[in-house]
């Protein structure tokens, strides 16, 4: 049986979700602030497969509480809940560790789907990847229809590895974790090598956004990767920023360019 958190303020909305997620099977946890769903999960360590994320909460907000469990080392699968019509929140989120997003109000069978689609992901990272491979098509994100292909796990360069299934970078002797929105941003560009990508198609490809955003929000996303894939971040080799455009990823590092 698989333990959700839920971190909601709206006690409605809590109670409802607790009922309806119990109905189908879940051990469910509520939690009012994001102090008492850090103290649960990293002070009392308590293990939840999955949590639902608020990010409108008294105190400490949803980024917060994100980005303290990612800073503490727990990857936990987290699900936030964002307000409708404000895509900022959503790159926000990625930007604090969200594995997923859901824009608030939305359809409790949406939610449920994408609970089963997180779990089902962490299932095949746990287990043997080709076995684990889903029996019945659920309702998934675009990140997990893609998954689905024969494309290779993982994908090197320049002495660093980045293993899209197990959500790891593997560089000179050490490994870092990536969110699920870190490896397919990566994915995204090293699928397309040496060409231009544009924010607008990392908006709508990786995050799904549609909407008018703010692309320069994409930004500050792409600082945090470098800091994982460079070896100089603010000297980038690889992650390249074409100015008034997007980024370019580029495997093979040229000869040092003279400025
Ligand atoms: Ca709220």
């Amino acid at each position: 049986m698989s333990n959700v958190l839920i971190v909601e303020d709206e006690k409605h909305l809590a109670d409802g979700l607790r009922f309806n997620l119990e109905a189908e099977g879940y051990e469910v946890e509520t939690a009012a602030d994001g102090e008492t769903a850090l103290l649960l999960l990293l002070e009392e360590g308590r293990s939840f497969d999955v949590v639902v994320l608020d990010v409108m909460l008294p105190g400490a907000d949803g980024f917060h509480v994100a980005a303290e469990l990612r800073h503490a080392g727990s990857f936990v699968p987290v699900l936030m809940l964002t307000a409708r019509g404000r895509p900022e929140d959503v790159l926000r989120g990625f930007e604090s560790g969200a594995d997923d997003y859901l824009p608030k109000p939305f359809e409790l069978a949406v939610l449920i789907a994408r609970i089963g689609a997180l779990l089902r992901r962490r299932e095949w990272l746990r287990h043997d990847r080709e076995a684990a491979k889903p029996a019945a098509a659920a309702p998934a994100s675009k990140v997990e229809d893609e998954r689905r292909g024969d494309e290779p796990e993982t994908f090197s360069f320049d002495g660093k590895s980045i293993d899209f299934s197990a959500l790891e970078l593997r560089t000179k002797g050490r490994t870092l974790r990536l969110t699920l929105m870190e490896a397919e941003f990566l994915r995204h560009l090293v699928r397309r090598a040496g060409q231009v990508v544009s924010r607008k198609s990392l908006l709508e490809e990786v995050w799904g956004l549609h909407e008018d955003t703010d692309t320069r929000a994409i930004d500050n996303f792409v600082v945090r990767l470098r800091k994982y894939i460079e070896d100089e971040p603010s000297r980038p080799r690889h992650l390249l920023t074409v100015r008034g455009v997007g980024y370019r990823f580029v495997a093979e590092v040229e000869s040092e360019r003279e400025f």
